[in-house]
């Protein structure tokens, strides 16, 4: 976190330094879930298999589960605090399932658990909630019949900053070959972000660097906050701040500018320390750059 505030960022998390997973390190303090049965899955729509661990009961919260790196996360620093969590589709799409039966109740009965840990994230002092569902790139039909309304039973009743984040995935060979066959623009999004433009949540995370999301679709989330991925997760190439500020003007297109909040594309894990670095400072000085430009108000 001392890193991310030298390279200049606002909004810091904790690098999900504790978590083996970003789906399976929720799951931890749950019970329902039998981690020693491994099942082999088709994830996302059959785009890579994983041995998932197995839902063998009712998917209940033993007790708080990321309370304690929370707590540490909010001890040292000042700025504004981010912490993720899995959205209940993506959990859902990242888990086997041998007692609800049906996708829709078992993301309902994620959410009630993952409910329960935001409003104790939100107790400790978070200010931000994000809820990762790179689901939603994949099962759009799903997410308008009950991935929108999972994910809004996760997030009710919060009073914090809450953001769902959706990507095409970073740089593993499965997200490469798949992004391969999605053709010249992709439009995944123009489905999805209707429906998020109408729900509670305040942010949509969303690639734009290197992506070939046609970025008028921003447009399509009028209200909400636009958190604008700006640096390539999936490439060791740092880019420069000119290329973030390039990024950054482009997306001031469609939203306006006190609505944008420059990013990454998605997280770092895979990444080496340095060129993380690098790519962070790059994106705080291309911010920089568009600030000064459009004047003091951010
Ligand atoms: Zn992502």
């Amino acid at each position: 976190m001392k890193l991310q505030e030298d390279a200049g960022i606002d909004v810091v998390g904790d690098g999900e330094q504790a978590r083996v997973h970003f789906v399976h390190g929720f799951l931890a303090n749950l019970d329902g879930i039998d981690f020693e049965k491994k099942t082999l899955m088709g994830i996302r729509a059959d785009r890579y298999k994983a041995e998932v661990p197995t839902v063998v009961g009712p998917i209940r919260r033993r007790g708080p589960v990321h309370a304690a790196e929370a707590k540490a996360a909010r001890a040292h620093t000042d700025r504004k605090l981010k912490f993720t969590l899995p959205g209940p589709m993506t959990i859902v799409d990242t888990i086997a399932d041998e007692h609800y039966g049906r996708r829709e109740d078992l993301a309902l009965a994620f959410a009630a658990a993952l409910n329960a840990e935001a409003r104790d994230l939100e107790a400790i002092g978070v200010d931000v909630i994000q809820f990762d569902e790179p689901a939603f790139n994949v099962y759009m039909r799903e997410v308008a019949d009950w991935g929108m309304a999972a994910l809004e039973k996760a997030r009710s009743g919060l009073a914090c900053t809450t953001a769902v984040h959706i990507c095409y995935g970073y740089g593993i060979k499965a997200n490469l070959d798949w992004k391969a066959t999605l053709g010249s623009e992709w439009r995944q999004y123009e489905e999805v972000f209707p429906l998020l433009a109408r729900s509670s949540l305040d942010q949509v995370s969303l690639e734009c660097r290197n992506s070939r999301v046609p970025p008028e679709l921003m447009r399509l989330l009028d209200g909400k906050d636009v958190l604008v991925g700006a640096i390539d997760v999936a490439s060791d190439t740092v880019e420069t701040p000119q290329d973030v500020a390039a990024t950054i003007r482009e997306a001031m297109r469609y939203v306006a500018p006190e609505k944008i909040y420059p990013c990454t594309n998605c997280g770092m894990a895979p990444m080496r320390r340095e060129v993380a670095y690098a790519k962070l400072s790059a994106l705080a000085r291309g911010a920089a750059l568009v600030r000064a430009e459009v004047g003091p108000s951010r």
